[in-house]
């Protein structure tokens, strides 16, 4: 192999590793950045004691709920369930209070508590 085949093939290589290197840098600062926006979201629906629904309605983060991921029927925050069995850490999504609506709204705290 000649030195320039050879020089050739490790500018080839280096360019093809920094693609690779800038697309994950780029893909760890999206993350960071969904992250760093949900629990923006957290603190924002905590500090308005309201979550909004697809449709626009606010439902209270406060009052008689239903935890999505066990059942379990309570008197609280919509955000952490009492229950000690329950499987989730916070409370997955909460459903819309309007009684003809009843849309489920992720929780705001999913990512950071509030
Ligand atoms: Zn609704
Ligand atoms: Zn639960």
């Amino acid at each position: 192999m000649s030195t320039l085949k050879f020089l050739l093939r490790l500018a080839w290589g280096a360019s093809v590793w920094t693609l690779v290197g800038c697309l994950w840098v780029v893909a760890l600062a999206r993350d960071a950045l969904g992250i760093a926006r949900g629990a923006a979201a957290g603190r924002r629906a905590a500090a308005r004691g309201t979550v909004v629904c697809e449709r626009g309605h606010a439902t209270l983060l406060w009052g008689k709920f239903e935890c999505g991921s066990c059942g379990f029927r309570y008197t609280g925050s919509a955000l952490w369930c009492p229950n000690k069995e329950c499987p989730a850490p916070a409370t997955a999504f909460i459903n819309c209070s309007e009684p003809s609506c009843g849309l489920s709204i992720p929780s705001p705290s999913r990512w950071g508590s509030p």
